[in-house]
């Protein structure tokens, strides 16, 4: 007879959260293999995002549903990346990787930074090992490509990944009718006058993707060498 406790374990795992499943990837995850479980749902819009059908789709699987593939991989992938949509939305997600991080995996998170207080929560319990965080626009621009107003919450994140003892990266997808070099230059500025000295990945938009805004493809390829990288390691990608 399952306990109250075990009762509420039970109904969160049991919660079809995950829109679909990668199972290996070695580029998801630095210098890891890893699979990839998808989280449906989104609390923002952006106008490039990639996965339309993830953000406005529905989760198919629960944790029950991929807890057997995971079994089979251990031993042979070193990690599980959750990504999305916002993986953090989800509170099946802390029941989720106490479970995956007893099979013993490493855990990569991509966020929004849009959920510091989750973030600062698993970071306590040592259930997260490594984090991609997303920058996504400088605070008078962050509402036309987000469609949110989540800039104050990631800077919290970032706040609290910078207290934190595990690696963690932050990244820009880059559009050419979104951003300017100076922009750039702009964020740059603020991520090093709040004390950041990781690295700063900036992703060209991928041409020939369907997006959910009505947004063109991207022309914008600005030169490494002319970005005034305020001592950043910035890299292209
Ligand atoms: S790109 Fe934006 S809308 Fe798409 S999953 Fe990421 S945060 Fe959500």
């Amino acid at each position: 007879m399952n306990t109250n406790s075990e009762h509420i374990l039970d109904n969160k795992l049991n919660r079809k959260s995950i829109h679909s499943l990668t199972p290996f990837t070695l580029i998801d995850y630095p210098y890891k293999t890893s699979c990839v479980l998808w989280f449906a749902g989104c609390n923002m819009r952006c106008v490039y995002c990639y996965n339309p059908e993830i953000v406005k789709g529905k989760g198919k699987y629960n944790f029950y549903d991929i807890r057997d593939f995971l079994r089979s991989r251990v031993g042979l992938l070193d990690g599980v990346v959750l990504s999305g949509g916002e993986c953090l939305l989800h509170d099946s997600v802390i029941d989720m990787l106490i479970a995956i991080k007893k099979m013993g995996f490493l855990v990569k998170i991509d966020t929004n930074g849009s959920k510091p207080d989750t973030l600062k929560y698993l970071l306590d319990h040592l259930l997260i090992d490594y984090v991609s965080l997303d920058f996504k626009a400088l605070p008078y621009k962050f509402y036309e490509i987000t469609r949110s107003d989540f800039y104050d919450h990631f800077v919290s994140s970032l706040s609290i990944l910078q207290n934190a003892i595990i690696d963690f990266e932050v990244r820009t997808t880059i559009h050419s009718s979104l951003f300017t070099k100076t922009d750039l230059e702009s964020m740059i500025e603020i991520l090093s006058g709040l004390g950041y000295q990781g690295k700063y990945f900036l992703q060209y938009f991928r041409p020939g993707m369907g997006t959910l805004g009505d947004i063109g493809d991207s022309s914008f390829e600005p030169n490494l060498q002319e970005i005034n990288d305020k001592g950043l390691e910035i890299i292209f990608r």
